[in-house]
């Protein structure tokens, strides 16, 4: 049941025909891992919280850097050293007091990552690294839970939507892992800060709209390019070899 100041606080979304108060309740009563509180995470993070998701589950092992501020607006300068899981839970708290919040300062491996899924409506991937991003589809698909996976570099960015068993995952498009340093990160090859917030807030949106109960993003790659000024969605067909499909079964 919503507060009557829930009731305002998320009137824009209550006035929508596809949200009303019955999806509203939906999104108070969903829960969400969101791996990384970085660049995509902040956007992620922000508007999770805003939107009234009820549960959300966070992890960074980071500290606050210099070069974060560039993109992570979740931040601000007097923040820099400092863990980054902390000033985030300090920020979404004050943003949206009514949410419960789980943020650890913990990497994502597969030693808790059974355990940080368990129990999840949807994980929300916003890592800048390929071993993070396997583990996290490998243990949705395992867990048959849905998930978001996001990545940006220089001027792209894309999302994926899966629904294990149902949609390609992460691994029908990409087999294995690339080697290591085959594809640049970040860090290395840079990316402009506000791809992050163009990809951060359509994961974030395709978040609320798969907890309200819709499906027709699964299966698509969204794709998002500065310099050309634009959008594409690709239909992905699942790989009939790949593992999402040896470890389907009937939902
Ligand atoms: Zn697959």
């Amino acid at each position: 049941m919503l507060s009557r100041d829930e009731i305002t606080r998320y009137s824009r979304n209550i006035l929508l025909p596809e949200v009303r108060k019955s999806g509203q309740e939906k999104l108070k009563s969903s829960s969400v891992l969101v791996v990384g509180a970085g660049g995509i995470g902040s956007p992620v993070l922000t508007y999770l919280a805003a939107s009234g998701i009820g549960r959300i589950r966070c992890v960074d092992s980071d500290h606050l850097d210099l070069t974060n501020l560039q993109r992570q607006v979740l931040y601000r300068t007097g923040g820099v050293g400092s863990p980054k899981i902390d000033l985030a839970r300090e920020q979404i708290h004050s943003l949206n007091p009514n949410l419960e919040l789980d943020f650890r300062m913990e990497r994502f491996s597969d030693k808790n990552a059974k355990d940080l899924v368990t129990g999840m409506d949807l994980v929300i991937e916003t890592s800048d690294n390929f071993p993070t991003k396997f583990l996290v589809s490998d243990v949705c698909v395992e867990n048959r839970i849905d998930y978001i996976a996001g990545g940006i570099l220089r001027f792209d960015g894309q999302v994926l939507c899966v629904r294990p068993g149902q949609s390609a995952c992460y691994r029908c498009i990409f087999e294995n892992m690339p080697e290591e340093g085959s594809v640049p990160n970040c860090a290395a090859a840079g990316v402009i800060g506000a791809v992050a917030g163009v990809i951060g807030s359509i994961m974030a949106g395709e978040a609320v709209k798969i907890l309200l109960g819709r499906d027709e993003s699964f299966g698509l790659l969204q794709q998002y390019n500065l310099l050309e000024s634009r959008f594409r969605s690709l239909r992905i067909t699942r790989r009939s070899e790949c593992t999402c499909g040896r470890k389907s079964l009937p939902k």
